[in-house]
């Protein structure tokens, strides 16, 4: 039996609709099929309430919550709206929000601890740009990042990694699976030097340009627990041939 079940999440970002929702029936139906495999959908806010109606048991997730319980913070999200909308996760860091509203890595680790603190999955993602890759300071910038946006301790929800490399996202241009292995085990690395044997339980994702027809190679490179999906998690036709492989793997 595999340490860690694989988890494979989708994030809608700012697409979606009511009508969409019905994309969630075959994919839940498609991830009992599999077996084996965890399968989360984030939807924007407006949608999680409705999403968890119709989630024929996905895991339904947000995609950023604020740090603090309440208070003057006009159009943010808490993790106990999160909570009681029905979502049993959260995005934070994703690099689009830490390039669109200058999110650091300390504003993360804190809404890490929040999810955390509330009994949420918190899905924390570190990735590198081009540029720093191409100056071969990739592990280095995302092992930083990870020090930096993961909270200390935790007693309450899961702790889950999502490397997903800037460049990679939205591109179609995905990573090898030799830049997957060095950042996996660069990354399971560090958390073990952090957390013990906990952080050898902590399920890392992949994300950047999942598709049908990488999936496979992606999720069978060592410490890959899975993936965190943009763009091909919004259809079920899509979607579900990513389950399939990250079942198989
Ligand atoms: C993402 O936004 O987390 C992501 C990985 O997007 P895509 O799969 O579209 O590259």
């Amino acid at each position: 039996m595999h340490l860690r079940r694989k988890l494979v999440v989708g994030n809608w970002k700012m697409n979606g609709s009511l009508a969409q929702l019905a994309e969630l029936g075959p994919i839940a139906e498609a991830a009992k099929e599999a077996g084996g495999v965890d399968v989360g959908i984030c939807p924007p806010f407006t949608l999680i309430a409705p999403a968890v109606t119709r989630s024929g048991g996905l895991m339904i997730g947000a995609q950023d919550c604020h740090a603090r319980e309440s208070g003057a913070h006009t159009g943010c999200v808490s993790v106990a709206m999160i909570k009681e909308a029905g979502a049993r996760a959260v995005i934070v860091g994703h690099s689009e929000r830490r390039a669109d509203n200058h999110e650091t890595d300390a504003q993360v680790c804190a809404k890490a601890e929040a999810a955390l603190a509330a009994g949420l999955i918190a899905i924390v993602c570190v990735g590198e740009t081009e540029a720093q890759r191409k100056v071969g300071s990739h592990v280095e910038v995302v092992t930083a990042m990870l020090a930096g946006s993961l909270p200390d301790g935790w007693e309450g929800g899961e702790l889950v990694v999502a490397y997903e490399p800037v460049w990679a996202i939205g591109t179609g241009n995905v990573a090898t699976p030799a830049d997957v292995t060095e950042m996996h085990a660069a990354i399971r690395a560090a958390l073990v030097g952090r957390f013990g044997d906990k952080g050898d339980r902590i399920r890392i994702l992949y994300g950047g340009s999942v598709k049908a027809d990488n999936a496979a190679e992606l999720f069978a490179c060592p410490d890959v627990d899975g993936g965190l999906v943009g763009g091909a998690s919004l259809t079920a036709d899509a979607f579900v041939p990513i389950i399939a492989a990250a079942a198989k793997a």
